[in-house]
């Protein structure tokens, strides 16, 4: 079956309050990123490069980092749908040392699918007054549109850089980017590059 992608709107740059926005950059830890892992998306490794830029451009403006890390332990029903995976202080667990958290950035340990749920990122991002979030990571329609939909539904503007995410096959990237943009309003940007902070 040929299924039609409907015409994704993207825009050429977006120019974002530093203060008030944050990035998030969801799950890039070895299990999902590295050779070797328990769950590889093989585009997920291309992305560390423009996410590093990401963050670098986000530090030096003094905007807001924010990590999610999947997480499970023993016998989580996660693990009948994907086998194990990110299990609390293995190798796979961590973050990619390429993107290693720096001082100040805030990482967040999630047990689902979905950033908010059941963590306090909802409390940190009230509490330094985030608006809009960044979002960036893997796997695009799993961990990040989840993410991405719980934060439009909590009233956050939600920009998704495509060269920052990656997912198994186009199909789940494209079915991503069109609910990101048309479900959730979320604003979508080829590149990290085209993501600006003043
Ligand atoms: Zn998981």
């Amino acid at each position: 079956m040929l299924v039609e992608v409907p015409r994704i709107e993207r825009k050429d740059r977006v120019v974002l309050p530093a203060k008030e926005t944050a990035v998030v950059v969801v799950d890039m830890q070895n299990d999902f990123v590295k050779p070797g892992g328990k769950l590889v998306v093989p585009a997920a490794a291309k992305t560390i490069e423009p996410i590093r830029r990401l963050l670098e451009k986000a530090r030096s403006k003094g905007v807001k980092v924010f990590y999610t890390q999947d997480t499970h332990y023993e016998g989580d029903p996660e693990f009948a749908i994907w086998g194990e995976h990110v299990r609390h202080g293995t190798w796979g667990w961590r973050i990619v040392d390429e993107l290693a958290p720096a001082g100040g950035d805030i990482v967040v340990m999630k047990t689902r699918y979905d950033g908010f749920y059941g963590t306090p990122l909802e409390d940190l991002l009230r509490v330094y007054g985030i608006k809009n979030l960044v979002i960036v990571g893997t796997v695009a329609n799993i961990c990040v549109l989840h993410t991405a939909g719980s934060a439009a539904l909590r009233g956050y503007s939600v920009i998704v850089p495509e060269d920052g995410i990656s997912a198994l096959n186009d199909f789940d990237m494209q079915a991503a980017l069109r609910q990101i943009s048309f479900l959730y309003r979320g604003t979508i940007v080829k590149s990290v590059d085209d993501v600006e902070f003043q």
